[in-house]
């Protein structure tokens, strides 16, 4: 997924897009790491000074509510965030501890057990060793 104008995304889901919340954005959408609030906080501060780990969470909080991001729940001591909200799976490596992205294709099978329900969220989590611990090991 890829956003042109993150300020114009932010307004029609919204937002208003302030400058820390455009920033925000921007890197949640760039980065492949799933980050934390921490990840998030390290990474902006230098280049925002005004910023603080409470704006981020904040800012965090109002994307999930506008489902323009999600909630990874991959590791019960962490909270990660993913701005790719569409149906993919995750996997940890219990090595590095890096967040990998998946392709998922889920069985209409699947769907059809759940007729009638509504589904809010759809999440998939392995666990185990990645390709370069492997190789490194
Ligand atoms: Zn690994
Ligand atoms: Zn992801």
């Amino acid at each position: 997924m890829y956003v042109e104008n993150v300020g114009e995304f932010l307004k029609a889901h919204g937002i208003k897009p302030s400058y820390q919340r455009v920033k925000i954005y921007e890197y949640l959408m760039g980065t492949m790491e799933h980050p934390t609030v921490d990840n998030i906080y390290n990474a902006l501060s230098g280049e925002i000074p005004t910023l603080s780990k409470t704006t981020v969470y904040n800012t965090l909080k109002t994307f999930i509510e506008k489902e323009i991001a999600m909630v990874i729940t991959i590791d019960e001591n962490e909270t990660r965030f993913d701005a790719d909200t569409g149906l993919h799976g995750h996997f940890k490596c219990l090595s590095c501890h890096r967040v990998y992205d998946f392709e998922v294709d889920v069985r209409e099978e699947d769907q059809e057990t759940l007729e009638g329900f509504e589904i809010k969220e759809k999440q998939m989590f392995y666990y185990g060793i990645c390709k370069n611990c492997k190789q490194g090991s």
